[in-house]
This record gives C-alpha cells, sequence and structure tokens, in this order.
C-alpha cells in the first residue's frame, strides 16, 4: 500500500505541476487517490484515520479561505511587504507604463506557440509600399552621403525641402491633419531604407517622427493644440526637437535642474496671463539648430498653488516656439561623423502662458508619465530601423565584396575565417531583422511594448556593432579607406550613436530589460506588488489571497517543467511543428521554463538587493531577450512559407540564440550568491552539463554561402535596402560585379582546370581565357562576360585618395 501510495503521491505531484492544473484538481486528483488506496488495500482503522487527517490538514487550509487568510497569508503578506525593494515615483510610473504582449508569454516558462505563430504578418498597403518606391527612392538618390558627411555637414537644402514637401516629417500624424498616417511596419521601412543611403537622412526623419511634440501632442494635446500644430508640422511648416537631457541629467533625466516656477506674467501684450518662469539648459538635442518649436521637460514648482494643491506638480512638458524671446538656440554638436542637426539650448527666466503645456492645464505635472507611456513606439521603430538598415547593407556589400574580391587566385568568401565572419553578418541580420518586425506587429495591434522595445533597442544596436565591425574587416583597407566609395564608414560612425541615443545600453541592459521586465510582465509580481502597496490593508490582503498561492503552484510548476524538459531533452514536449523546427521548440520551451523558474528563485533569494545586483539582474535580461529574439526568427520563418533556403539562416540564429541563453545562465548561477543552492539548479537545468555548443564551421559556412550566392535566400534578407537608381555609384556596381562574378564562375572553373592542366597558373585570367579560345573551351560571349567582370571587379576594388590641397 505504501509504494501505492508514494508512487501514486509522485506521479500526482510530477504531472499536475507539469500541467499547471488548479488547487482544486489537485484537492481532488489526491482525494480519489486515497479513495482508491483505502478501497483496495486492506488497513486499520488508524491508518485510514492517519491518512485523512493529513489530506485535509494540508487542503483545508489552502481551499478555505478563513483558515488560509489567517493562517498562511498574513505571515506571507507581511514578509511580502519587508521585502519589497523602496521605489520611487518616477520607478512606478515607468513600470506602469505600456502594455505587455508576447513578453508575458516569455515570462511564463509555457509561451504558447499557436499564439506567436498566430500574431498578423507584417503587410505594407499599397499606398505604404508606393511611398517607398517612390519619395523614399528619389530623396535616396538625391542625398550624396560623402559631400553630407564631409564636405557640407548637412543635407542639402533641396533634400531638406523635399523631405517636408513629402510629409517626410509628418509619417505618424494622421491623415486628417496632413501627415502620413503610416502604420508602424511602414514607418520602420523608411528609416531603415534611408539608414542603407545615409545615416544622417535616417537620423533627421526619424526624429519627428518618434517621442517629441508630434507624438506627444496626439497622444495628450489639447483639441486646439493639435489643430494648429499637427498641419504646421505635417507639411514642414514646422521643426519639431525634443530636449530632455541636460549637463547633469543624462541616463538619470528625472534628476533635471530645469524647473519651472507658476506664476502670472505678461504675453502677447496682455498683463497678468497665468503662466511659468522657466529656466533651462539642455544639450545633445537633435534638431534643435534648426528646430522652430521646442518640446521641453522640466520640473514644476507652484509655492503660490496657482494651478492646485501640490507645491511641486512635478515633471512637466510644454511647445515653446524657438522664436519667443529668451530662448537661446546655440551652436551645434558634432555627433562623430554623421553630422545630423543636434546642439544645446537654453533659457533664463523666460516666461510661457500656461496654455503652452502640452495637454494645457490638465497635465501639469505628468510629463514623466507621458514620456513613459510614449517611448515604446518610438523605441521600437526608430533605432531598431536603424540598426537593421545597416546590417541590410553589411549583409548585401560583405556577402558581394567577398565574391568579387579575390586573394590568392580565389574569392576572399571561400576562406573559412572569412565566412565564419559572413555567417554572422547574415544570421545576425536574420536575427535582427526578425524582432525588428515582430515588434512592429505589436505596435500596429495597439500594444505599446515597453519591455520589448527595451530588447529591441539594446540587442539591435548592439548586434549592428558586430555585424558592422565584421563587415569592416571583410572589407579591409577598401572599409577604411575614405572617399565616394566607401559605402560602409558612415555605419561604422554611427554605431556608438544609436547606443547612447535614448539612454546608453549599459542602462538598458543592466537595469531596465529584466529589472522593469521581471515586475511589468510576470503573471504575478505585478499584481502582488499593487495589493502589498495598497492604502486599505485588508483590500490588499484580499487582493493577494487571490494570487499568492498561484503564484507558488507557478514556481513548483517550472521547478518540476525544468527539470522534465530537461532529463528528456526537450522531447517531453511535442509542438505540432514540422520537424525541421520542431526541436527549436522543445529547446526554446525547455530554456524558457528554466528562466521562469530563475526568476522566481532570484527575486525569492535576493529581494530588493537584485536591484544593486545589476550583472545579475543584466544576465536574465539577456536570457529573455535571446528567448524574444530566437521565437522572432522562428515566427518569420513560419510566415515566410518555410523556405527552405532560409531554413539554414533560422538553425543559425536559434542555435546562436540557445547558446546565448546557456551561457547566460551559467554566468548567473556562477554568480549567484548562494552557491549551493546555485550549484543544485544548475544541477536541474543542464544535468549533463552543458547542452548547446557555438554554431559550427559547417553551419557557418552555410549561412555565408547565403550571401555570397545571388539567391532568394538573400534577396529576403536584405530587402527593403536602397540601391541606387545611378548604375556607377559604388553600391550599384558592387552589385553588377557581383551578379556577373557569380554568372562568371563556371567559366573561371574551367579556365582554372585549364590552367592547371596547361601549367598556366602564373598567368591572369583573360591571358588564360585568351590562350583557352583556340581550343575551344570558351567561347568569344564567355570571354567578354570575363572581361566585363575584371572591369567592374576594378572598380570595386579602388579606393579614393585626395590631393594635399583637398585635405
Ligand atoms: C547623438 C545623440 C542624440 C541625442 N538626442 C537627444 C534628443 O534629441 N533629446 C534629448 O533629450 N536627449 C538626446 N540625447 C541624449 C541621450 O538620451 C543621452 O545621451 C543618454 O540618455 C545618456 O546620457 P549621458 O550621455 O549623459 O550618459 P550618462 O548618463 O553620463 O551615462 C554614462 C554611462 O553610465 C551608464 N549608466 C548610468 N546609469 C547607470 C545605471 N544605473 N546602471 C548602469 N549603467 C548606468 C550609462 O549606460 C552610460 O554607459 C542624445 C544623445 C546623443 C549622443
Amino acid at each position: 500500500m505504501l509504494i501505492f501510495l508514494i508512487t501514486g503521491t509522485l506521479i500526482i505531484f510530477v504531472a499536475f505541476s507539469y500541467l499547471r492544473l488548479p488547487l482544486t484538481i489537485w484537492a481532488l486528483g489526491y482525494f480519489i487517490l486515497l479513495l482508491v488506496t483505502t478501497l483496495l488495500f486492506e488497513s486499520g482503522m488508524m491508518t485510514r484515520i492517519t491518512l485523512w487527517t493529513i489530506y485535509i490538514l494540508f487542503f483545508a487550509p489552502l481551499l478555505v479561505p478563513f483558515i488560509r487568510r489567517n493562517c498562511l497569508t498574513k505571515p506571507i503578506f507581511a514578509f511580502y511587504k519587508q521585502q519589497l525593494p523602496t521605489m520611487s515615483l518616477t520607478e512606478k510610473i515607468a513600470l506602469e507604463a505600456g502594455t505587455v504582449w508576447w513578453d508575458r508569454d516569455l515570462f511564463s516558462g509555457k509561451p504558447d506557440w499557436e499564439k506567436l505563430l498566430n500574431y498578423p504578418s507584417p503587410v505594407l498597403t499599397d499606398e505604404e509600399q508606393k511611398f517607398i518606391d517612390g519619395p523614399v527612392q528619389e530623396a535616396c538618390n538625391m542625398i550624396d552621403d560623402w559631400k553630407v558627411t564631409h564636405r557640407d555637414y548637412d543635407l542639402s537644402a533641396e533634400v531638406w525641402d523635399y523631405l517636408a514637401r513629402n510629409h517626410f516629417f509628418a509619417m505618424i500624424i494622421p491623415k486628417q491633419y496632413g501627415g502620413l498616417g503610416f502604420s508602424a511596419q511602414a514607418h520602420s521601412a523608411v528609416v531603415m531604407k534611408f539608414a542603407t543611403r545615409s545615416v544622417t537622412a535616417a537620423v533627421s526623419v526619424m526624429v519627428p517622427n518618434s517621442l517629441g511634440p508630434g507624438m506627444l501632442l496626439m497622444e495628450y494635446g489639447t483639441e486646439q493644440q493639435k489643430e494648429y500644430y499637427l498641419p504646421r508640422l505635417a507639411d514642414g511648416t514646422e521643426i519639431p526637437c525634443f530636449a530632455l537631457t541636460s549637463p547633469e541629467a543624462g541616463s538619470d533625466a528625472a534628476s533635471m535642474a530645469d524647473h519651472g516656477v507658476v506664476c502670472y506674467g505678461e504675453h502677447d501684450g496682455k498683463k497678468d496671463v497665468l503662466g511659468i518662469r522657466l529656466t533651462w539648459n539642455k544639450r545633445y538635442i537633435t534638431l534643435a539648430p534648426i528646430a522652430t518649436l521646442l518640446g521641453l521637460a522640466f520640473k514644476l514648482y507652484d509655492p503660490d498653488h496657482l494651478v492646485g494643491d501640490d507645491d511641486e506638480p512635478g515633471i512637466t512638458l510644454a511647445l515653446i516656439p524657438t522664436n519667443h524671446p529668451g530662448v537661446h538656440i546655440g551652436n551645434r554638436h558634432k555627433p562623430l561623423n554623421v553630422p545630423f542637426q543636434n546642439g544645446p539650448n537654453s533659457g533664463d527666466n523666460v516666461f510661457i502662458p500656461m496654455d503652452w503645456v502640452i495637454g494645457g492645464r490638465d497635465r501639469v505635472g505628468q510629463g514623466w508619465r507621458m514620456l513613459m507611456e510614449c517611448l515604446s513606439d518610438g523605441r521600437s521603430i526608430s533605432l531598431p530601423a536603424l540598426s537593421v538598415g545597416a546590417a541590410k547593407l553589411a549583409s548585401s556589400t560583405s556577402g558581394a565584396y567577398a565574391r568579387v574580391r579575390q586573394q590568392f587566385n580565389v574569392s576572399i568568401g571561400e576562406f573559412e575565417g572569412v565566412q565564419e565572419r559572413l555567417a554572422r553578418i547574415a544570421g545576425l541580420t536574420y536575427l535582427m531583422d526578425s524582432a525588428r518586425t515582430l515588434v512592429l506587429t505589436a505596435l500596429d495591434e495597439g500594444e505599446k511594448p515597453s519591455l520589448l522595445s527595451a530588447v529591441v533597442k539594446y540587442h539591435l544596436t548592439e548586434s549592428t556593432r558586430t555585424v558592422v565591425n565584421d563587415a569592416m574587416d571583410v572589407h579591409a583597407g577598401k572599409g577604411i579607406m575614405l572617399g565616394e566609395r566607401n559605402y560602409i564608414a558612415n555605419i561604422y560612425d554611427c554605431l556608438p550613436i544609436g547606443i547612447t541615443v535614448e539612454g546608453a545600453n549599459i542602462l538598458t541592459r543592466n537595469m531596465i530589460i529584466f529589472g522593469q521586465g521581471a515586475i511589468r510582465c510576470h503573471p504575478y509580481v505585478m499584481d502582488e506588488i499593487r495589493s502589498v502597496t495598497e492604502e486599505d490593508n485588508n483590500a490588499g490582503l484580499l487582493a493577494f489571497d487571490d494570487i499568492i498561492f498561484s503564484h507558488v503552484g507557478f514556481v513548483i510548476s517550472n521547478i518540476v517543467r525544468t527539470f522534465l524538459l530537461a532529463v528528456s531533452n526537450g522531447h517531453i514536449h511535442q509542438p505540432g511543428m514540422n520537424r525541421g523546427t520542431r526541436k527549436y521548440y522543445q529547446q526554446l520551451m525547455r530554456m524558457n521554463a528554466a528562466y521562469a523558474m530563475l526568476a522566481d528563485i532570484s527575486m525569492l533569494i535576493l529581494g530588493g538587493s537584485l536591484k544593486r545586483k545589476e550583472n545579475l539582474s543584466a544576465r536574465l535580461g539577456d536570457i529573455l531577450s535571446y528567448s524574444y529574439l530566437a521565437t522572432a526568427a522562428l515566427k518569420r520563418f513560419h510566415e515566410q512559407g518555410h523556405k527552405h533556403e532560409d531554413l539554414v539562416l533560422l538553425k543559425w540564429s536559434v542555435e546562436y540564440s540557445l547558446y546565448q541563453i546557456q551561457e547566460a545562465v551559467y554566468g548567473f548561477l556562477d554568480n549567484f550568491p548562494l552557491q549551493s543552492l546555485a550549484i543544485l539548479l544548475k544541477r536541474l537545468i543542464f544535468p549533463l552539463g552543458r547542452s548547446y555548443s557555438p554554431v559550427s564551421d559547417r553551419l557557418n559556412s552555410e549561412v555565408a554561402h547565403t550571401i555570397l550566392s545571388d539567391s532568394a535566400a538573400r534577396d529576403r534578407l536584405i530587402a527593403g535596402m536602397f540601391m541606387p537608381d545611378d548604375a556607377t555609384e559604388q553600391v550599384a556596381v558592387l552589385e553588377q560585379a557581383f551578379k556577373q562574378a557569380v554568372m562568371c564562375t563556371p567559366i573561371i572553373e574551367k579556365l582554372r582546370r585549364f590552367a592547371r592542366e596547361n601549367k598556366l597558373q602564373s598567368k591572369n585570367i583573360l591571358d588564360i581565357a585568351r590562350e583557352a579560345i583556340p581550343v575551344s573551351l570558351i567561347n568569344k560571349q564567355e570571354f567578354e562576360q570575363l572581361e566585363k567582370l575584371i572591369e567592374l571587379r576594378n572598380n570595386v576594388i579602388a579606393v579614393d585618395d585626395f590631393s594635399t590641397d583637398d585635405f
């Protein structure tokens, strides 16, 4: 009987935990087990009474609310309150902002693959596609990026005018106000295409469409403000900028010293106008040197209580015309070699009327909340688009250059070392583009994915750093020598810019992704925090009681799932995917259960100190981020119709991500303060040691060939990048040379064989070809094709030089 009981208990425990069944089903399961045991086996009355007493003593406190609340919930509630780290108001607002989407599944330990695959696929409307093929192509053709970056230090007046006239600064403004009213997918596609031509142009276009006056007016402006400003922003009459950062307040923007005091003053010839007297000093502000409309963030004080009861209503946002008396627009900063307009601005005791506050008097003191709520839109679009544009340019040109450029008589793309770099360029581009489009789907679905926006901002800008460095290595001297023929140096120059704007990446990785994500996206933690911080203690206790035991069940379930998924190498999970991709879903499910378990255990053990253990928090964030990236790649492969040629790119993406996840888990556990627990957890997650290896040489070679050959996989990978209409431009010449090299490959192979057989290896390929014509190995047309290739190749490998006067 004992063996039956123990076995039954264990089976129910493991199965019900794995399936995450509710407590009532557990009670029913054990009730049936006890009933069957007492019916099947002869046992004494005492034994039966003991068994049923244990059953009642275990389940009654959990299932009877009165007993549960008083005996269990109350002490846990008190402990939780004590453990909760103190949170500033700005932190609270940041946590509450935005919505959760696929990130919630990634925190669940049991992501729903059907849900992922059923999210809509990215699409552009005909109108959006026409805009990209028309005005965007035209604007890109008009830009001479060498002149912009090294001669004029600005876009030409003609380009600025074209951009304004064609509403490039109003992609997010609805049509009713004269804007383009584009979807997030279209908006991102425009910025991405510009990034493959000129980062200066891309930044100039993306900023007015990102977090700034336009977006804030649409979300919070009064009707009067919208009616006045939105049409002016849409037709380019107003050039906006948004000033948050100041010398003392960078990453910690909320600590700004810029301030305003509510008072009465004179405005437009009228006396006693209610308004604000402002003093500020901002820097790093994009578009400020040419802006006509300054969006300003400052701390508001109201000592005479003219707008409310509060002495310090808090951060407030206002729109100020830059020609308003007292506004000082300073000189220009020089952001590396990417000369978009950026500079400081300041004002000293400048009086503005109250109706210049965005949203009017009702919105005073709500600036931080407004910024946090809108942050995810810009963060999901601008920098990811810029990053993926750079990666697409790197993929297209590095693959092509490696095919065209020859050393030691072969294309450099045939060397394993170069292939490793090309694979990383192509694989990361696939991963990055997948992550970009998935988060845009969320935006177009009406979500404001605050956590995912941080993930894509951080990982896409960081991955660009890897991709572009690899592209520089593949191009070697060709990438270093500046001039019109260098198409890669400009994206190299922009790398740290993308990383620094919108808060530098160290902060994003170490504090924001897991720090905010763990609370915001966790199925229970946010509600628990709300309940323990509830002013009415009783109401808080009741709310806490509703969720805390589900949370305990969730933790137990994740521990059991982690172990079962680990010992079965993921096979206990059988998703209905085809055989080519099923193992990836299984492994990601396995890592996801482990992640959910680690997240809870670390919060339980480290409590508030996790906030200061930034490196641990960062590694948990990495696990989450790579899970997002890998699932985005699976989603892309699925929505593009499981194209066989793309399978290697998918494999690379998921295997790379799984390896990064594994290393983050090890890094986390190796540095976890409670080492005895860490060792146990390691055995639970990886019972036989590490499960994943770095991408193999063979897979690297296969992936490199997707961009070394003129394939449909390459076309899909670089789709959306700009190709100049002028065939003499260097990127266009490279593309022609690449296609010519692919076409000439069989001819060259014939000639190399011929050269070996006739000991002609020391001759150049054209001389070998001349000797091959008389013996009819190649014909005249083939010779001409080869000649054309050599001519194009010479053009591609050439670099610019300058006279001393030029310098
Ligand atoms: C080209 C460019 C354009 C910009 N455009 C605008 C604009 O239009 N409007 C605007 O308002 N601002 C703009 N900014 C400002 C930008 O948002 C800030 O540069 C950014 O927030 C970082 O501030 P900081 O440069 O002063 O760095 P600091 O705050 O001095 O940070 C230095 C380093 O410390 C790290 N760090 C700080 N705190 C922590 C922490 N708690 N944990 C871990 N690491 C931490 C940071 O990640 C960073 O690596 C722009 C910046 C640049 C470079």
